[in-house]
């Protein structure tokens, strides 16, 4: 097929209509040659209409497959001379400048990769899936630049695992859009000082985040001390549940030593009754007629759910209450998480009346690592990065149908 082009910076390709003259280019079922006419073409940088200077060797861009076959726009570009930036080769309206493949291309390995690990996209797309992770990191990070921080004002972070081991990114998100903010490396103090400057360099205010939910990992709370709000901070509910969880596990571990009821039980304390299944609640309520220092432990951990329930003047009062038992109650694993919530006080009780949770990262959080696991890893940490904001959200990235 030969197309003509006019003005390629103001046409689109696939907006003409194909002519039978071929122009000397063979005509091969999928291939795409567009013949621009010469005249004078915008310059890259100013878009100053400018004279063709000369035109360079042919360049070949992979589109949309015709037929299943792979498809291919061939055309030779002008440079242009402008008067002020001299020399330059134009752009053109289907591709970025540096890629291989036309815009349409990489918005439907961009809508795919949403949906499926990028290695079985590179099957279907036929590409190598370093090439196709190129394109999202590309557009990725091209679409971040216009990213608009001025409205962040209420945040979460929290870590996902890279690799197996003890390597990790910390995201932040946007609590009100429920949109990815930032991705970086490691989970100390300083990823929270780098997203406060990549905060700044989005127009967003440091000084305006009023409100951030997080777990209690001393780190973070250096961090957010340090380059955020200094005493907005909500920890989130499900951390708090998970360490006095891990409390209540350890006292039944212990005790288990003793009592072996309490064998291949660890399930039920970690559960809320309410959760459990009508075979499996039989065996609590056995358990807790037993006077058993797990049950008291769960006894404990159920309580403390009940101050997520409680209106606002009532929390503090409950919470006391709650501190006074655990730590009181004998039992070491309890008495240690009792004052680690002591020592994290204010900002448990915000995160009762502020209602901020972790909850939507730990929702992306999921989603990752389930891509991940079926693309058995994602080659590299940048990879991974780039995934956390296409799968994140709020990227104004090309999309099919739309361009
Ligand atoms: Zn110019």
């Amino acid at each position: 097929m030969v197309a003509e082009c006019g003005t390629l910076d103001t046409e689109r390709p696939e907006q003409r209509r194909p002519t039978p003259k071929l122009n000397g280019a063979s005509p091969l079922l999928g291939d795409l040659y567009l013949a621009p006419k010469p005249a004078a073409f915008a310059c890259v940088e100013c878009s100053r209409p400018s004279p063709v200077h000369d035109w360079r060797k042919e360049r070949v861009w992979r589109h949309l497959d015709c037929m299943e076959d792979r498809t291919y726009l061939h055309a030779k570009l002008p440079r242009v001379n402008c008067p002020e930036h001299g020399v330059r080769t134009i752009a053109v309206p289907w591709a970025n400048t540096k890629s291989k493949f036309t815009h349409h291309f990489e918005a439907f390995i961009l809508a795919m990769a949403k949906d499926m690990p990028v290695n079985a996209v590179a099957k279907i797309a036929r590409e190598h899936d370093t090439m196709l992770w190129r394109i999202i990191r590309r557009n990725v990070y091209n679409a971040r630049k216009t990213l608009d921080m001025r409205h962040v004002s209420s945040i979460g972070l929290d870590e996902t695992a890279a690799r197996r081991g003890h390597d990790y990114v910390t995201v932040f998100m946007d609590m009100k859009t429920r949109s990815v903010l930032y991705a970086t490396d490691g989970l100390d103090q300083n990823t929270v000082a780098e997203f406060a400057r990549d905060l700044q360099e989005h127009g967003g205010d440091p000084a305006a985040v009023t409100a951030a939910a997080m777990d209690m990992s001393p780190a973070f709370i250096a961090g957010v001390e340090a380059h955020l709000v200094n005493d907005q901070i909500s920890f989130d509910r499900f951390h708090v549940a998970k360490a006095v969880g891990e409390a209540v596990d350890q006292v039944r571990r212990e005790e288990q030593k003793v009592d072996s009821d309490l064998k291949r039980t660890r399930y039920l304390w970690l559960k809320n009754r309410a959760n459990l299944s009508e075979n499996q609640r039989d065996r609590p309520e056995v358990l807790l007629q037993k006077p058993l220092k797990t049950a008291r432990a769960y006894a404990m951990r159920e309580s403390l759910q009940g101050l997520w329930e409680q209106p606002q003047e009532l929390t503090e009062p409950y919470l006391r209450r709650w501190y006074f038992w655990a730590t009181h109650s004998r039992l070491k694993p309890l008495i240690d998480v009792a004052r680690t919530i002591h020592r994290h006080w204010d900002g448990i009780l915000r995160a009762v009346t502020s209602r901020l949770t972790t909850g939507p990262l730990e929702g992306l959080n999921s989603l990752i690592q389930a891509a991940k696991a079926k693309a058995r890893g994602y080659r590299s940490k940048s990879n991974l990065n780039a995934m956390i904001y296409l799968l994140g959200g709020g990227l104004d990235l090309p999309a099919l149908h739309t361009i």
